[in-house]
């Protein structure tokens, strides 16, 4: 890993440039990355954002991250990839168009993979390297409408847990959702990863159908800080916290069971029981096909705004409280 800090550069303060990774598959690309350093040594906490090109709200949270930390009483560095799928910036796409993948479902990843592989490899293993903790930023793709939630990896290590569980709870959510242990050894999202290699990592979610929204952006910003104030970058308590979460210890996709037109019933936020009616799905002269049935009770946490469902794609999530 290179930084090239030619946009800007001084010592206990923001710096800007650009980063590149030795990993020939990754060397003809460069990255934009801020890291903010405090006049004193403390931890390292890493942002990212923009796995997802069109969760704009919470690409704008860490673009405008460096504006929100108060250097002069900062201790260590907050380092933020404000865009990670940099190849896909003018296109609406969740996957990375070199391989077309989806970075947020690849980590660990494989030095030895494809691009988007290297790249979960090259993040996880270089830029993350040393870090306390690491924020994964991300929010209402286009055709999806949810509640704020975040999630970690719950594993059989409690301190690791209460940690990640302190700073999912600090940007203040509708649910923390633990993922259970059999995900553990999941290729899948970054905080995963981490947690499989005892490591905190939170995935943040917030925003709505591609839209910037501004209190999403805000939402992300105040969550970040906090979580400098956790970890002891920042001083100061997580005065805007509050205990009010809802604990989720199983996090269920529903999935559409044709191809249809989909009408949802709930929305997010709605509480369900075990066999109501989440959505029908209809033909195109409006004749039902099928109905689909909450697997579980619990909290619809998110669902997609598209007319248009294939069978088997994701139409929302169900989250169970524990
Ligand atoms: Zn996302």
């Amino acid at each position: 890993m290179e930084v090239d800090w030619s946009v800007s550069y001084r010592k206990g303060g923001v710096n800007r440039g650009y980063l590149r990774f030795t990993n020939p598959t990754l060397s003809e690309m460069r990255w934009p990355v801020v890291d903010v350093t405090g006049s004193r040594d403390g931890p390292r906490l890493c942002v990212m954002a923009g796995l997802h090109i069109d969760e704009v709200s919470s690409i704008q949270a860490a673009v405008s991250l460096p504006d929100h930390i108060d250097v002069a009483a900062l201790a260590g560095t907050v380092s933020i990839i404000p865009i990670v799928n940099v190849p896909a910036k003018f296109s609406h796409t969740g996957l990375v168009p070199m391989d077309g993948k989806n970075l947020h479902w690849v980590f660990p990843g494989r030095s030895d993979g494809t691009f988007t592989e290297a790249l979960a490899d090259a993040l996880l293993n270089e830029w993350m390297a040393g870090s306390e903790a690491v924020i994964d930023l991300h929010g209402g793709d286009i055709g999806e409408a949810q509640r704020p939630f975040v999630l970690f990896q719950k594993t059989a290590d409690e301190v690791l847990n209460s940690g990640a569980e302190a700073l999912a709870r600090g940007f203040n959510p509708d649910y923390v959702m633990q993922l259970d242990l059999d995900h553990m050894n999941d290729i899948g999202r970054c905080c995963t990863a981490l947690g499989a290699r005892g490591r905190i990592g939170i995935v943040t979610e917030r925003g709505d159908n591609g839209l910037l929204d501004w209190d999403a952006v805000n939402w992300h910003v105040a969550g970040v800080l906090n979580a400098c104030r956790l970890l002891g970058l920042l001083e100061g308590g997580t005065a805007t916290a509050d205990k009010s979460a809802v604990l989720i210890d199983k996090y269920t996709f529903l999935r559409s069971t044709a191809d249809g037109l989909v009408y949802h019933d709930t929305h997010p936020g709605d509480r369900v029981v075990r066999g109501q009616r989440i959505a029908t799905l209809r033909d195109e002269f409006q004749q039902p096909i099928d109905e689909i049935l909450a697997p579980d009770d619990g909290y619809i946490i998110w669902r997609t705004t598209m007319l248009f469902a294939r069978s088997g794609s994701w139409i929302g999530a169900l989250g169970r409280p524990a």
